[in-house]
């Protein structure tokens, strides 16, 4: 069995999930983080080839057409995927890998890699929490924040087909669970 585990950390918009896979990263810095391709705009704080690798829609759609992504989403109006280069990566060196995608993209690994695939929903503790949590993050215009809150339910409503979900009501408590059910994981590999 190989040692390698695509753990997929996914969940709606503003639920933490960023903060929880970098929290984890640094717990474990063996661990691969998929840099995934994105023609979204690239935010102030996030640098290219480590949060992202920020393309135009020509390259993105390159990728696409000579089969380099693994799974890729149009979301919000903008291309986001997981490269198949950064699995192989992961692959070769028996490296556990951490993805953050969004929830179709989480279920379409599972279909690729069903036993290397570990998927964690994170829920917030309210849609009430949720919305302010996006707000408070102020990375959001009026419009991309209701891109994202729109599809909030259907997001939520994906849960069930995930290996395991998380209530984000601290970040620490939400660490920790996650890091327990990675550690389970791979024990049992
Ligand atoms: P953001 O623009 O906030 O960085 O990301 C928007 C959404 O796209 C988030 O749910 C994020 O997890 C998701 N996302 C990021 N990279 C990928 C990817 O490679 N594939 C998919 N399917 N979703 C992604």
């Amino acid at each position: 069995m190989s040692k390698t585990k695509l753990i997929v950390i996914s969940g709606p918009s503003g639920c933490g999930k960023t903060t929880i896979a970098t929290e984890i990263l640094r717990r474990h810095p063996d661990y691969f983080f998929s840099v995934s391709g994105t023609t979204r705009t690239k935010r102030l704080a996030e640098i290219d080839g480590k949060d992202y690798f920020f393309l135009t829609k020509e390259q993105f759609e390159y990728k696409i057409q000579h089969d380099e992504l693994a799974e890729w989403e149009q979301i919000y109006g903008d291309y986001y995927g997981s490269l198949k280069s950064e699995i192989e990566r992961a692959f070769s060196a028996s490296t556990s890998i951490l993805f953050d995608v969004d929830v179709n993209g989480a279920l379409s690994i599972k279909r690729k890699y069903p036993q290397a695939a570990l998927l964690i929903f994170i829920k917030p503790p309210s849609i009430e929490l949720l919305t302010e949590r996006l707000k408070n993050r102020k990375t959001e215009t009026p419009e991309t924040f209701a891109k994202r809150m729109e599809r909030v339910e259907m997001e939520l409503g994906l849960a069930v087909k995930f290996d395991y979900t998380i209530i984000n009501e601290t970040l620490e408590q939400a660490v920790d669970k996650v890091d327990e059910i990675i550690d389970r994981a791979l024990q049992s590999a």
